[in-house]
């Protein structure tokens, strides 16, 4: 039996990842399931998988969550705070740790999986935004495993020859005969929208994408586009590729996952439903395949596919995160954390959306622009724009 952590277990991804375990019981075991706060989901968790340990990172929800367990006669042990996390994660038993906490909160816990050598099934896209070029040092230091759950970036490594899926962040795509990555897009759910009514936005209508189904954050970087941009930023690191090697493509009908173009004209695609449990299934199976409980795609009733050019008037967030992908590691990680602050205030109402890009590009404007030389460094960095960001909300706000 493949023994396995979820981070961040309450959640869209880790429900899924629960789900295509369900579908697998004979291969996989829980060992611990970690979440904020959430104790109604993570008891019904712990019931149904047996974990040998739940984390809560609130205590309060930490000690309501063993009482309740107790009372059940469930023997999980409840830990609680920011070190569980981290020693979860790097549980001996893990064979494998699916990183799915939202935001940079993930990026400690997700490290120590890492530093202890595990297969690192990588949802938490903000971790490598934010660390970028030190964690994937780490990554090779360690010998850990990378295997991306995102789904452009898993469909990314499907089409790609071993030689890259082997050699992550360190690949020569070049010399493997790669010349685009085509980082695919739906757009979110105001692709067609007046682009004189987006200040109006509601955070309902934000995060009501609508082909995936998905955690309020990365629904409303979606609609935003912030999350492709991200995404390129994840892309260039997972795959060692440089601005000429990524091409962000609006793909409305969210069949195509993503795309690899190769110097002899050949483009391979991964194709599925819009469904995280196949990412998911695949990285947990890699190289081998398990069923996932996703529907096969029928292409007789998907209709046409489409592409279109990303326009930046109408998705300013996705310029931002290109332009500092290429600006370096602190612009990204300052762009990461605005971005969060920036998110959080908009659905809980203190700026309208088209706020969230004008918040991201002023925090970004004020930078004086460095490499940091330590995840310690960026960690202050990250505190840093959380700060700015807050400053130029209140100035928004007035
Ligand atoms: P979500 O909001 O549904 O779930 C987040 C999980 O993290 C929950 O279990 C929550 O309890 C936990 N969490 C939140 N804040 C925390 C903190 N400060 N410390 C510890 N735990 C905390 O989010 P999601 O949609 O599942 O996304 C998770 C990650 O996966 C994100 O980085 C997202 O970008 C990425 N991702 C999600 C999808 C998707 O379809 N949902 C697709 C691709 C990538
Ligand atoms: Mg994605």
């Amino acid at each position: 039996m493949i023994g396995l952590t979820i981070l961040g277990a309450t959640g869209s991804i880790g429900k899924s990842t629960l789900a295509v375990i369900r579908q697998n019981p004979e291969r996989f075991r829980v060992l611990a399931l970690t979440a904020n706060s959430n104790v109604t989901e993570m008891l019904a968790q712990c019931l149904e998988f047996k974990p040998c340990y739940a984390v809560m990172l609130n205590d309060g929800a930490a000690s309501q969550l063993a009482q309740q367990l107790k009372s059940l006669n469930c023997s999980t042990e409840v830990l609680s705070g920011r070190d569980a996390l981290c020693q979860v994660a790097a549980l001996d038993e893990n064979d494998m740790v699916m990183a799915a906490i939202v935001g940079a909160a993930g990026l400690m816990p997700t490290l120590a999986a890492v530093r202890a050598g595990k297969r690192i099934l990588l949802a938490n896209k903000e971790a490598l935004v934010m660390s970028g070029a030190l964690f994937m040092d780490e990554v090779k230091a360690s010998g850990a495993e990378l295997l991306p759950i995102d789904s452009e970036h898993n469909a990314i490594f499907q089409a790609m020859p071993v030689a890259v899926q082997n050699n992550l962040g360190f690949c020569d795509l070049i010399a493997e005969g790669i010349s685009k990555i085509l980082l695919t897009g739906s757009g979110g759910p105001f692709r067609y929208s007046n682009i004189a009514d987006l200040a109006a936005v509601t955070p309902a209508q934000a995060c009501a994408h609508p082909n995936w189904s998905m955690g309020q954050k990365i629904s409303v970087d979606s609609a935003t586009m912030m999350n492709k941009g991200l995404e390129y930023i994840e892309a260039k690191w997972l795959f060692n590729a440089d601005e000429s090697q990524i091409q962000v493509v609006i793909h409305p009908q969210s069949v195509i996952h993503s795309m690899v173009q190769y110097t002899d004209g050949s483009v391979l695609a991964q194709m599925g439903e819009p469904d995280m449990c196949t990412p998911i299934a695949h990285a947990m199976a890699y190289p081998k395949r398990i069923p996932s409980g996703v529907k096969p795609l029928d292409f007789f009733e998907m209709g046409e596919l489409t592409f279109l050019k990303p326009d930046y008037t109408r998705y300013p967030c996705l310029k931002l995160a290109i332009d500092a992908c290429y600006q370096g590691q602190v612009a990204t990680t300052t762009l990461n954390a605005t971005n969060e602050v920036a998110v959080d205030a908009f659905l809980t109402g203190q700026i309208g959306f088209t706020d969230i890009a004008r918040v991201n590009a002023t925090v970004l404007e004020a930078l004086t622009f460095s490499e940091a030389k330590s995840i310690d460094a960026l960690i202050e960095i990250d505190a840093m724009a959380r700060i700015d960001a807050q400053q130029t909300i209140s100035r928004v706000t007035k």
